[in-house]
């Protein structure tokens, strides 16, 4: 970094970074960090942050078509190992036969599994999907529920599923969902060297502001699908080489 960059980085950093204030009850869920992340990580990550939103602006607007927590978090559940264009060209169907948890919870498992089938591991997702609609309507009333504590007792639901429909059915921002972008992003710009997403996202959450959480998993993924893109990334155009230990090194 030029000491230029470095300057305005510092600068940018004292203006916009004020304490962080993390509601007690998400400070108390989120997994604990294993990479020491110290005062340059951070600032670090608040710059990467900052380009991120000035390359990929607007609002996080998600690209799986949903109405209500029930269809958020189905809609998520099924996404895993695909695409979610291909969860869109689904969901109608399943929807319509299984409008609610109620429904979903008495779906016949062959039945169900022949409308998700052209998603992949349609078997191990439709028992997840089963299991989560029973859960639901024996445990919680048939209310998807609101905490991150209680969704990830439904069975198919991990921590970035759960952060998401708490972001998108409920509007609270409970930690950074780590999908595969934001795992190798995260890992190429050494803001994590952990081995797991959960671990992962304990990392990022103590190296980013709360106030860049909501916007870090939105932006790391537009920046993986065009930039940052698993092989032959294109770090001649990357807004973060000069933060990134790994740019021009993993051209291969
Ligand atoms: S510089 Fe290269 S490796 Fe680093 S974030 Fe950008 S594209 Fe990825």
């Amino acid at each position: 970094m030029t000491a230029s960059s470095l300057f305005l980085l510092t600068t940018w950093v004292l203006k916009h970074t004020g304490p962080v204030t993390i509601p007690a009850d998400i400070a108390a869920s989120a997994p604990r960090a294993v990479t020491p992340i110290g005062a340059a990580t951070r600032a670090r990550a608040t710059e990467v942050s900052r380009l991120l939103h000035a390359q990929y602006p607007g609002n996080p607007t998600p690209s799986l078509r949903f109405a209500d927590p029930y269809q958020c978090v189905v809609a998520i559940a099924l996404s895993a190992q695909t695409t979610d264009n291909n969860v869109n060209r689904v969901t109608p169907t399943l929807f319509a036969r299984w409008p609610d948890v109620a429904a979903l919870a008495t779906a016949n498992q062959a039945e169900l599994e022949a409308v998700i089938h052209p998603l992949g591991f349609f078997h191990v997702k439709a028992q997840n999907l089963l299991g989560l609609a029973r859960r639901v309507r024996d445990v919680y009333g048939g209310q998807i529920p609101d905490t991150m504590d209680a969704l990830t007792t439904l069975p198919g639901v991990a921590r970035k599923t759960a952060n998401l429909v708490m972001l998108e059915s409920f509007g609270r921002v409970c930690g950074i969902a780590v999908d595969t972008h934001v795992f190798r992003i995260s890992h190429r710009l050494r803001l994590s060297r952990a081995k797991t997403p959960a671990q992962t996202e304990g990392d990022l959450c103590k190296a980013f502001p709360y106030e860049a959480w909501a916007r870090v998993n939105f932006e790391m993924i537009n920046h993986g699908r065009q930039v940052c893109i698993a092989r032959r990334p294109k770090c001649s155009v990357c807004v973060l080489a000069d933060l990134c230990p790994s740019a021009g090194k993993e051209n291969k």
